[in-house]
């Protein structure tokens, strides 16, 4: 066992408070990382104030954690200390099932543990579920930690972990590239991102935002176009336009208004998680052969794409640094839609 500092909140309406938490000791396969950098993503919120109902307490969120390697086991083979290396939203899975085995461990039909919140015995966590990355240490097993390749700062690269491959990997699946339409609703965490990577990929890129605040910011990201959804006249003109949509809006959409915005066969993938179930008229989907799908991060090996490819593009979060006394008041203004693009914990401060 070993101590590491975090920052975990007691009960959903409570406020974060500096803690010990103890890590487990370090087995043949498992990798001690030295956390520097921790972002903050719109379901450590959704999490931490328990609006999805399945919170474990004390809860310490942080699943976009980025370091280097304090530590190996014995038989670790991929990494040694002093690796730049990144962990994102899961550390296990069953390894043996048919989605583990394509490399979709995030589909794993034994539920994959997640970096915080899943349920496990002592000798993987003391507390008896897992505990995140807004802490000054963690340890997970060898095929859960992906390399962060030089030339991405750890600080930019930590939200990519989760943000960066929840859009990479949709894009990807639905074929984002020359010659598709790509529109992405909200630029926040995720949406930021998921223009940066499209515009990457050669797609044509849309931004539909609440409003036109952030625009030379979005064509800064690579965006060709940027409408704000708050102006009825942008869902007149944009009438059947787009190949693709992503939601990565944390709140509520009306989504029949962005159904009719998909041409012939076009897909609009849900990425935001909200609590409240959707309703969509089905006329809506059979008129136009649409497609209403859902993504859920992405598997290790994509993820380790993700960041090579990043890498390759110049690409990392646009973040906002802070200190860990500050999470509280990060969290509201992510609420409020009041960041750009992504805070990020500065571990060195706990
Ligand atoms: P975020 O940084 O808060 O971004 C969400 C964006 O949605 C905001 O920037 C805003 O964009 C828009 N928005 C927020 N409230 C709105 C409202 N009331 N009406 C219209 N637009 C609104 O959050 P995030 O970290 O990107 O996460 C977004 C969602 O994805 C969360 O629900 C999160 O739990 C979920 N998520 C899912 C996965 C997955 O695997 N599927 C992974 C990570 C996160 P504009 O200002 O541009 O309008
Ligand atoms: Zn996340
Ligand atoms: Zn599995």
């Amino acid at each position: 066992m070993s101590n590491a500092a975090a920052y975990a909140l007691a009960t959903p309406d409570g406020t974060f408070e500096k803690v010990t938490i103890e890590r487990r000791e370090l087995g043949p396969r498992d990798v001690l990382i030295d956390i520097a950098y921790a972002g903050i993503c719109h379901s450590d919120i959704h999490t931490a104030r328990n609006e999805w109902g399945r919170t474990r307490y004390p809860c310490v969120p942080g699943h976009e954690i980025a370091g280097t390697v304090a530590a190996v086991g014995a038989a670790v083979g991929r990494f040694a200390p002093g690796d730049r290396v990144g962990v994102g939203c899961m550390v296990g899975s069953c390894g043996k099932c048919g989605p583990c085995l394509a490399d979709e461990e995030q589909y794993c039909e034994r539920g994959a543990i997640m970096t915080y919140n899943t349920p496990v015995d002592a000798s993987v966590q003391t507390d008896g579920h897992t505990l995140g990355g807004y802490s000054t240490q963690v340890v997970v097993g060898e095929d859960f930690v992906l390399s962060i390749p030089e030339g991405i700062g750890l600080d930019v690269a930590a939200p990519l972990l989760c943000a960066g491959i929840t859009l990479f990997s949709p894009l990807r699946h639905w074929g984002a590239g020359p010659g598709k339409k790509v529109a992405i609703i909200g630029m926040g965490g995720l949406g930021h991102i998921g223009v940066k990577l499209a515009a990457a990929m050669g797609a044509e890129v849309t931004v539909l935002s609440h409003s036109l605040s952030k625009q030379e910011d979005g064509k800064r990201f690579g965006a060709d176009h940027y409408y704000a959804t708050g102006d009825k006249q942008t869902f007149r003109d944009l009438r059947g336009r787009f190949d693709l949509i992503l939601n990565t809006v944390s709140a509520d959409l009306p989504i029949d208004d962005y159904l009719r915005l998909l041409a012939l066969d076009g897909t609009l993938v849900v990425l935001g998680l909200p609590e409240k179930p959707l309703s969509v008229r089905s006329f809506l989907l059979a008129g136009g052969r649409k497609s209403l799908a859902g993504s859920m991060i992405g598997g290790i090996a994509q993820t380790q794409e993700m960041l090579d490819f990043c890498a390759a593009h110049g690409i990392g979060a646009e973040i906002e640094l802070i200190s860990a006394d500050e999470i509280d008041s990060a969290y509201d203004r992510v609420v409020d839609s009041d960041v750009r693009y992504r805070f990020v914990i500065d571990t060195a401060t706990m």
